[in-house]
């Protein structure tokens, strides 16, 4: 599918295998499956959006191994790089993942550039909820970019967190009824009154 033509030596194409981006994911986590299910290395992955910044981007393989720990950022011709790759619109891929909002974005209008910091600038990654994302037909590890180091699956009674150490898959809060309430209650209060009625129940 040939979506755009954003440079003239951007990929015109996007790739064979297609896969959606999860609600809220962080767009390392998505860009790593979307490079596996190509049978890409991220390196070679990465080579087609741009030119890499900083000291950790220019050492993918260990980006690769640690897609808990970084959140890969880029420029505006980037991101156009990144949606033909993806074979979905610029303004989707914005929507689905917070990473690649305007306010995130590394300046530049040339040549595409990416950047991998081993920190999101702004953020945490939070393990996916292991059911959320099969119900959306996706078994691969992924991750959320949360402003909070934590979230209550409501749905699935589980505890996810931006530990990096084993289960990865959250915590079961099948025990713990309380704390799913007062996850539901502390989402109600910020219905109401914005973040700030969050930290009334913290
Ligand atoms: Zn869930």
């Amino acid at each position: 599918m040939v979506l755009q033509v954003p440079g003239l030596y951007g990929p015109r194409q996007s790739l064979p295998l297609l896969v959606r981006p999860l609600p809220g994911e962080s767009t390392g986590s998505f860009v790593n499956r979307l490079a596996q299910a190509n049978g890409l290395g991220l390196a070679d992955f990465l080579q087609r959006v741009g030119q890499g910044m900083g000291s950790s981007s220019t050492d993918p393989a260990r980006v690769e191994k640690y897609p808990q720990c970084t959140e890969m950022y880029v420029n505006g011709p980037g991101l156009e790089y990144l949606a033909v790759l993806a074979g979905t619109p610029a303004a989707v891929l914005q929507r689905a993942l917070p990473g690649l909002a305007t306010r995130h974005r590394l300046p530049g209008d040339g040549d595409a550039v990416w950047k991998w910091p081993w920190q999101p600038s702004e953020g945490h990654l939070v393990r996916y909820c292991t059911r959320c994302a099969e119900a959306r037909g996706v078994r691969e590890p992924s991750w959320w970019l949360m402003s909070d180091s934590w979230r209550v699956c409501a749905r699935h009674g589980r505890w996810c967190d931006d530990s990096r150490t084993e289960p990865l898959d959250g915590l079961s809060l099948k025990e713990l009824p309380e704390v799913v309430d007062a996850h539901l209650d502390r989402a109600r209060l910020h219905k109401q009154f914005g973040r700030s009625g969050g930290g009334a129940v913290r």
